[in-house]
């Protein structure tokens, strides 16, 4: 029987991006059936911002009996009161608990530099439990709240990818020396996988020195598997982001046990809405990744290899990464490319 995914357009840029990806699976000739919903601050503006979450109940119906989803990027606005994101309500409703971003260069973009790798970071738990307290008037605190499940889940998953992509390196980032606690039992869960992956290299390295290395020598981490805790990961992930050349290249998983949310790692850049300059790139490969899901790999992997060709040629891209195309005609390189190969 077909699968089912449940698309959300988003804010901003998201109705351009996640229309142009559609085309590109559509020509493709995904069998998924495919529903559309609405999320996010536009509608909840629309809606006379009336509800607690920016995920209509209607929406959150349909996601619930989708076998996965895909997010347009959303906004979240910064007013008091406004409603929670919706990644972060969505990780949590799905215990979504490893966002996974693979990054790689393109040898038009970065000459000189190849760097592959994948982040995994845990999506649950740390700085993101939404636990905060005013403690006095001038003062407050937030809970960095790590458990032993929570981490051996998130690193038994990072394992099991660096097993099945035949990567013989992982990275654990923490700042164990200074949170003794919370650190010290994500490590505790490392070296518990680690003796039941003898073959694959662990090693530690602190947050800080981290930042550091990418910056001066990221080739060093070619190949390795790079996890950490929610708010660390969410900072290093971006910085490896910033290595691949435009954060419009740059796509995510958010997957749980049964159920996995697909998205671009960019927001939804009002700057550019509405003027088909966004580069679809990013929302393309995570469609692609969301077809491999489903069960279409021979889609998943003709377009992500169409995305890339249409990047390194250059002929057809958007102005970050130096062309003169709109979203839709670099979209509709990569769906003829991926036909092309498809049909080889
Ligand atoms: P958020 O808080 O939702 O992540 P943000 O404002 O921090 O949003 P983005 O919306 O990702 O970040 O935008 C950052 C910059 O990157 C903007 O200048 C935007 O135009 C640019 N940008 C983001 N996505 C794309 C894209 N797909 N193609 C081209 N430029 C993009």
């Amino acid at each position: 029987m077909a699968k089912k995914a449940a698309v959300i357009r988003g804010d901003g840029i998201g109705p351009e991006v996640v229309d142009a990806m559609l085309s590109v699976l559509q020509e493709c000739n995904l069998q998924s059936e495919i529903v559309m919903c609405e999320a996010g601050s536009e509608q909840w503006e629309k809606n006379s911002k009336r509800d607690e979450t920016y995920i209509p109940d209607a929406t959150m119906d349909e996601l619930e009996h989708a076998d996965a989803c895909f997010k347009g990027p959303t906004t979240t606005l910064p007013i008091p009161n406004a409603p929670r994101s919706v990644a972060v309500t969505l990780r949590q409703k799905f215990n979504l608990y490893a966002n996974i971003r693979p990054c790689s260069t393109f040898e038009r973009l970065t000459p000189g530099r190849n760097l592959e790798c994948v982040c995994f970071r845990e999506a649950t738990e740390g700085l993101y439990s939404g636990v905060e307290a005013q403690i006095t008037p001038d003062s407050a605190i937030a809970i960095r709240k790590i458990t032993r499940p929570g981490c051996a889940r998130i690193v038994d998953a990072s394992f099991a990818w660096a097993r099945q992509h035949n990567m013989k390196r992982l990275v654990a980032i923490t700042k164990r020396n200074i949170l003794k606690m919370t650190d010290g039992i994500f490590w505790e869960e490392v070296l518990r996988a680690s003796e039941q992956n003898p073959d694959i290299k662990v090693s530690e390295i602190y947050i800080d020195n981290m930042s550091q290395q990418l910056v001066i020598a990221p080739e060093q981490f070619n190949g390795a598997v790079l996890l950490s805790t929610n708010l660390f990961m969410d900072i290093i992930s971006e910085l490896v982001s910033g290595l691949v050349g435009s954060i419009g290249l740059i796509h995510s998983a958010n997957m749980g046990d049964s159920y996995a949310m697909f998205e671009a790692a960019h927001g939804s850049a009002p700057d550019i809405a509405g003027q088909k300059k966004a580069d679809p790139a990013a929302t393309i490969l995570a469609g692609a990744w969301m077809a491999e899901y489903l069960g279409e790999a021979d889609i998943g992997g003709a377009v992500r290899a169409a995305t890339k060709q249409v990047i390194n040629e250059g002929k057809s891209v958007t102005a970050d990464i130096g062309g003169t195309a709109d979203t839709d005609k670099m979209a509709g390189a990569i769906a003829s490319a991926a036909l092309a190969l498809l049909r080889k």
